[in-house]
């Protein structure tokens, strides 16, 4: 099983770090997409991988940092002659989300003005993907080849949208993938002796504390402490600190928006020195800290 890290980033437009989207890639060629985030489709392409082949995709929220690649990819796959149908699971909302999109929705001039080619009529179930809306957690998809079992997490109120975490089992390898979630107990079953525990460590406990403060956004996320103490509980093997809010990009316009809502000076590149400590202080494994691109083989 290959993990390949396609966007380790949170919510702002950041080159360096795309938003949430990860390859899991078995037997070479069997590929399972977790999350779409902006930038998903051009970083598949970078890791060698023809976004045609992959298949199944699952959306763990609605968040735009975790889906607004989704039309792009179906619409770009359809021209590069998708040969087979996409398989699309997601919370409650997903069939709206995807239907709002393409030949009905937003993207229904360029479907139209690009059907009206032979060859693209020919592939037409590209952009007509199979839609399972989730509605609880355990076992939601099983090809023979992998398992994908989803776990709800406490990120986005769920009378809003429920948020799920996945995790994906083949050739006795796992790999979790938590999404956006505070601390939960349930991650600890959920991660119970996985191989790679790809985890929300969004606000250094600095910066929480900072935006409790200034009463800014949402605390649904945890911390790197957090995080490392449920890898830790889990017995977790690797712990990889993922959505990493952008405070290590130097671009003076990256910082400008993080200043409204970080604390002064905690913004900059060694900031992950301090990430990588938290964790380490709850955590005996393998610590890695996401970047774009990451490949873990497992
Ligand atoms: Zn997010
Ligand atoms: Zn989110």
């Amino acid at each position: 099983m290959k993990v390949t890290i396609l966007g380790s980033g949170a919510a702002l437009p950041d080159p360096k770090r795309m938003h949430s989207a990860f390859l899991i890639t078995v037997d070479q060629d069997h590929h399972y997409l977790l999350d779409c985030g902006h930038g998903a489709t051009h970083r598949i392409v970078e890791a060698n991988v023809d976004p045609a082949m992959v298949n199944n995709i699952f959306l763990s929220h609605l968040h735009h940092d975790h889906c607004s690649d989704y039309p792009y990819f179906v619409i770009s796959t359809w021209m590069c002659n998708r040969d087979t149908q996409i398989k699309l699971f997601g919370p409650k909302g997903t069939r709206d989300f995807s239907e709002g999109l393409l030949e009905n929705g937003a993207f229904k001039v360029d479907i139209e003005a690009r059907s009206a080619y032979p060859k693209r009529q020919s592939n037409m179930f590209a952009i007509r993907p199979e839609i399972t809306e989730i509605e609880e957690g355990g076992l939601i998809f099983d090809d023979g080849v992998a398992k994908v079992y989803a776990l709800p997490v406490d990120h986005i109120p769920p009378e809003t949208c429920v948020c799920f975490a996945f995790k994906v089992e083949a050739n006795g390898k796992s790999v979790v993938f938590s999404s956006d979630t505070t601390a939960l107990d349930s991650m600890v079953d959920f991660a119970k002796g996985v191989d790679v525990l790809i985890h929300d460590t969004t606000f250094p406990q600095e910066a929480m504390d900072y935006r409790k403060e200034l009463g800014v956004g949402t605390f649904s996320h945890s911390t790197p402490r957090e995080a490392g103490r449920i890898a830790q509980r889990a017995g977790a093997k690797r712990l990889v600190a993922n959505h990493i809010v952008h405070y290590d990009n130097p671009s003076p316009v990256v910082q400008k928006y993080l200043k409204s809502h970080f604390p002064p000076g905690m913004i900059g590149a060694e900031l992950l020195d301090s990430v990588s400590e938290d964790i380490k202080s709850e955590y005996d494994g393998h610590v890695l800290l996401a970047h774009d691109l990451m490949r873990i083989d497992i």
